[in-house]
């Protein structure tokens, strides 16, 4: 259902219910009832309107009433007399027979949705912000970002777009498939359900029933999907909403979800997935993904290197129509380093082995996820300059019968994550067998992303370095929010299956020596600017 702006003046749903009866005056029956929720202008109720009798509606003050099941087909409404008018009124109440289990669920999710609202609205200021009623969401993400985010969600394109990631795809059908005793007459919410398709999963795994909860406008279209696989669509319902706000009839025994984003945390989605285990999910649940983990490694990439600090030399020039655009040209340069790099790379280019930071969503808090800081110790494998820090993730469905990751490492079947490379503007050189330390620190901001905050270092080689370990450090603060998409561009590693790593990277001067003569003295000078040095090995 409609999750309410706080704005709307009047609105309005409507169940066909099969009878009701009141409770208190007689056991008469009104047959096929319409029971219609409505919001007017302050005042939210919920009416039976008998399809027979149209004078003989019956009103109940959302405010005042509760909603309870006595059995899969059959609930009580309870309306309790307010404070004011004890003395007049009683309170009151209905039984209500529904058609089917279903539609007493659809049912039981829009009275608790809509109390909800209810509680919104009266905590709405006069001038239509809401104050403390808003939800966790809506305090830690700026409402423009939410609003992209979700539009962008809601097109079918980008839906389809991870659908034919079939590694990502296959992985989940394959893990759900594979451990159908976890979901066979089991309760499963599916967190952030889009086109619905993991909900459907489920469901062909013997799910009792799911809860396919999508707060973007691509609910609508989960709901016809679903509907034209009636078999499994009969066990499955489609809640519009924020996992951090929608009312749930019942606790889930497994939830299933995709929130990861690049570098596994960007688009802030496993707060959310946090936030519904916390809210729907029985304790000791189950959950899908159940790890993930964040891997990390030095690499060297003298092209990419070279790729990024050209496209600041557009800022060097002096007479671009008479204006001298140098003044930004160290802005340029710095702006061009912030932006981490999103691609498929050769893990030949790794010059040490990865470390890992294992994030448990059973048991991780979701105010763990607002900062994450990560140590780092590498022990170099070559002789080689140091360009930044490649990332990638992993996610584990721990399964009762068989265990399955789905991975974006290097080197394995590419998905839609690629991979990423945060790349430091000021290389460090390393030997082979050198100690590389550092920090990555992730500090989250409300545009639903983060910002990177990376240091390397690594010992000096050379004079000086015997009389006491200087340190080499290289720094940058890189926001996650703004990648630069670079898997479009061909990959230029023609490698020989025999070739070493570092004698890959001694490549590495072509692109400077093939520049003209001016651009490269540009080029130096730019480095210079900015502290980085450009020395081949
Ligand atoms: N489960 C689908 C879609 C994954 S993309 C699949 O695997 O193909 C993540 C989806 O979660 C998006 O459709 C997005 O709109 C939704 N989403 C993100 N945050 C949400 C939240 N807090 N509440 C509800 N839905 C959310």
């Amino acid at each position: 259902m409609e999750v309410s702006t706080g704005q709307n003046k009047q609105k309005e749903q409507d169940f066909l219910v099969d009878s009701i009866s009141q409770l208190s005056i007689s056991n008469s029956t009104s047959p096929r009832v319409v029971a219609k929720f409505h919001y007017d202008s302050g005042v939210a109720e919920l009416r039976f309107d008998p399809e027979s009798d149209p004078n003989g509606s019956l009103h109940f003050d959302l405010h005042t009433s509760r909603l309870f099941k006595l059995s899969s087909f059959q609930s009580v409404c309870i309306s309790e007399a307010s404070e004011m008018d004890k003395e007049k009124s009683y309170s009151r109440g209905i039984s209500i027979q529904f058609r089917n289990e279903e539609e007493s669920r659809n049912f039981h999710c829009a009275f608790e949705q809509w109390k909800k609202e209810v509680v919104v609205q009266e905590l709405s200021l006069p001038n239509g912000t809401v104050s403390s009623s808003k939800s966790k969401f809506d305090d830690k993400i700026e409402a423009s970002s939410a609003k992209m985010y979700f539009h962008y969600y809601g097109q079918l394109l980008h839906q389809q777009n991870m659908m034919q990631d079939y590694v990502r795809t296959g992985t989940y059908y394959a893990a759900v498939m594979e451990n159908r005793v976890d979901f066979v007459g089991r309760v499963v919410v599916d967190v952030g359900a889009g086109s619905g398709i993991l909900s459907l999963f489920a469901a062909q795994a013997g799910a009792r029933h799911v809860y396919a909860v999508e707060a973007s406008e691509m609910a609508e279209y989960a709901r016809k999907l679903i509907a034209g696989n009636p078999s499994l669509g009969q066990r499955i319902t489609v809640i519009k909403g924020k996992v951090e706000e929608v009312e749930l009839p019942e606790k889930a025994d497994i939830l299933i979800s995709e929130p990861m984003g690049t570098l596994l945390i960007n688009e802030r989605m496993l707060e959310s997935y946090i936030i519904a285990r916390d809210r729907f999910l029985v304790p000791n649940g189950k959950m899908f993904p159940t790890i993930g983990r964040i891997h990390m490694a030095p690499f060297s990439d003298e092209y990419l290197y070279m790729e990024i600090a050209n496209k600041a030399l557009f800022w060097q020039q002096q007479n671009y129509y008479g204006v001298n655009l140098a003044p930004l040209q160290s802005t340029a340069f710095q702006g061009y380093f912030s932006q981490p790099v999103v691609d498929a790379f050769d893990p030949r280019l790794l010059v040490a082995p990865a470390i890992s930071h294992v994030i448990d969503f059973t048991s991780t808090k979701e105010e763990e996820l607002y900062e994450i800081d990560i140590p780092l110790k590498f022990v170099s494998s070559v002789g080689t300059r140091v360009h930044g820090l490649a990332c990638w993730f992993d996610v584990l469905f721990n399964g009762s019968t068989v265990q399955r990751w789905l991975t974006t490492a290097p080197g394995a079947p590419t998905t839609h994550w690629y991979q990423l490379r945060c790349v430091l503007s000021q290389p460090i050189y390393v030997m082979p067998g050198q100690e590389i330390v550092g920090q990555l620190h992730m500090v989250s901001h409300k545009a639903q992303s983060y910002t990177l905050h990376l240091t390397l270092s690594a010992k000096m080689w050379g004079p000086g370095a015997e009389q006491g370990g200087i340190l080499q450090t290289s720094s940058g603060k890189l926001d996650l929010k703004e990648p630069y998409y670079r898997m479009s561009q061909p990959q230029a590693y023609p490698l020989p299956q025999d070739q070493q790593p570092h004698q890959l990277l001694q490549t590495q001067d072509i692109q400077i020596q093939s520049l003209d003569e001016e651009a490269s003295d540009l080029m130096q000078q730019t480095l210079q600017d900015s502290g980085a040095e450009l020395h081949s090995l």
